[in-house]
């Protein structure tokens, strides 16, 4: 895969777009320079709360997708193979892909056509190899870490902003012309009977398959699990700003910055900082329009939302940004690691409700998107085939096929990662951010990007701590032996 990316030169850096209704393309701030900013943004900025862009509301309402759908008949009462609940990333990307092969599937949302909320990004290379980088509005051709004051670090590989609706867009085209059928409305319930199972929607209208897959996200409710959900979280205050000038280069992205001088004057912040530290990422998109996310890796229990804006805001003040209207703002949530659903059960998962998410990173689009291909496979061998493969058979194939044993081994070492992360103050996690981007390419980019073998991942663990400087390796010594354990319990457990 890897021999297929050719890193993208400075003058690739916006792609065109092949769909001219995206409402963010191309990303120049001439394009948001388009819409009046509201009357006095900067007096009321001055004269507000904060003092600084918390207090600017943003301006951006996401427009609808404009796109014909082939709605389900209800009235009809018409035989499906599986029900897709979402129409998020995950969601999208199997009902177009189980399409492919003639199986009947239904996606249910509440409003299939709403743009995506979050802002996505992804190495380059991740997206390239499935055939997609035209889904980016936006690449760098390099990253860059500063791990402190005195230490930055230049990634050689290129990263990328998802052009979400333009993704979006040629999934939902997909689908169409392979006969995808989409209901509107939120499932309510699921129920299952032997060979066959229902939901419920909020419109009352009832649907049967053969399978349901839930793609309903994150705070899912209809996927079970068996062990207690131990899980951190990645939480992340997000702006895409229109700016006055700012410091970053606009051929890096910026994918950690760990320095901490903002807070020389917030002693408050700065103890917390040190103790549970945040770092800003960047992309930065052209002098005046950049989008700026103070994020905590992760933790546990979740560090405080308030906490991080007012870090965010010290940060940019710091920096000398001054935000003149905020486009959009997200709030980012994420549970990292913790056990996977209960396998198999009779609701297949993909995407959030799956456990997809990267344990120690919280990235999933790519992963995702890499996998739905994988468990298409399983479904279609099932639905698709005479064999009349259902109930229990099909839940043990399509939950096996999309966390086989290695799979499920190699997310163990994931989260042993997330693990080793919440236990390292600012110092440590610097230390360990020094060593990680040392390795060679082949491990960072490959534990990045969930695609090493447990072999492989047992040679990086080995080359991380050979690259670490002796205040890392007592911190690996005397505070990974309870992860540590932890995972090989639980490698033993899931081998058995
Ligand atoms: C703010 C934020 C930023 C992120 N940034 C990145 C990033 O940069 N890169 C990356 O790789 N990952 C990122 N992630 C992580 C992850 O990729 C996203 O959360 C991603 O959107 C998950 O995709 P999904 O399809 O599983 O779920 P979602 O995107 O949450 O989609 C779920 C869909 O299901 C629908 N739904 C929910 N409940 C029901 C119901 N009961 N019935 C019917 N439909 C329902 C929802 O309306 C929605 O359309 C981010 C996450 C967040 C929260």
């Amino acid at each position: 895969m890897e021999a297929l990316i050719t890193p993208l030169s400075s003058s690739t850096f916006s792609i065109s777009h092949k769909h001219s209704y995206c409402s963010f393309s191309p990303l120049t701030t001439s394009t948001f320079l388009l819409k009046k900013p509201h009357k006095n943004a900067s007096h009321r900025v001055q004269n507000s709360k904060y003092g600084n862009f918390l207090d600017l509301v943003p301006e951006n309402k996401s427009e609808p997708i404009k796109f014909d759908l082939n709605r389900l008949d209800t009235s009809k009462r018409a035989r499906l193979d599986l029900i897709v609940i979402g129409a998020g990333p995950a969601g999208l990307c199997l009902a177009e892909r189980v399409s492919r092969y003639g199986v009947r599937v239904c996606c249910v949302d509440p409003d299939p056509l709403s743009m995506w909320p979050n802002n996505y990004g992804s190495w380059v290379d991740e997206l390239s190899c499935l055939g997609l980088d035209d889904c980016f509005d936006k690449t760098w051709p390099m990253a860059s870490v500063h791990v402190d004051d005195r230490k930055t670090k230049y990634l050689d590989r290129p990263y990328g902003r998802i052009n979400r609706k333009t993704l979006k867009m040629k999934l939902l085209e997909g689908c169409v012309s392979n006969g995808v059928k989409f209901h509107k409305a939120k499932v309510w319930k699921v129920d299952h009977q032997e060979f066959e199972s229902s939901v419920v929607c909020d419109d009352g209208t009832e649907l049967k398959a053969s399978l349901i897959v839930d793609a309903s996200g994150f705070s899912s409710s209809f996927v079970e699990y068996d062990k207690p959900r131990n899980h951190g979280y990645q939480i992340a205050h997000g702006i895409l700003a229109e700016v006055d000038e700012h410091p970053f280069d606009l051929d890096k992205m910026l994918l950690m910055d760990w320095r901490d001088s903002h807070l020389g004057n917030e002693p408050s912040l700065r103890v917390s900082n040190s103790r549970l530290p945040t770092f800003l990422y960047a992309m930065p998109f052209d002098s005046n329009l950049v989008f700026l996310e103070e994020t905590s890796l992760v933790s546990r229990p979740v560090l405080s939302y308030k906490e991080i804006k007012l870090r965010m805001a010290a940060r940019l003040r710091h920096m000398g940004i001054k935000v003149k209207r905020v486009i959009e703002s997200e709030k980012c949530l994420i549970p990292m690691g913790g056990p996977l659903p209960t396998i198999p059960q009779p609701v297949m998962g993909i995407g959030g409700t799956a456990g997809l998410a990267h344990p120690s990173t919280g990235y999933m689009v790519a992963r995702t998107l890499a996998l739905a291909p994988i468990l298409a496979e399983s479904i279609v061998e099932c639905l698709g085939s005479t064999r009349m493969i259902r109930g229990q058979p099909l839940y043990h194939r399509v939950w096996n096929g999309l966390w086989p044993l290695e799979r499920r081994l190699t997310r163990e070492y994931y989260t042993f990662g997330m693990e080793t992360l919440l236990k390292l103050d600012l110092n440590g996690t610097r230390n360990f951010f020094d060593a990680f981007f040392d390795l060679n390419p082949e491990y960072w980019h490959g534990f990045l990007s969930s695609r090493l073998s447990l072999m492989e991942l047992a040679m990086l663990s080995l080359s991380l701590f050979g690259h670490s400087s002796n205040s890392s390796r007592i911190d690996i010594v005397t505070k990974c032996p309870a992860p540590l354990a932890k995972m090989m319990g639980n490698l033993v457990v899931e081998s058995i």
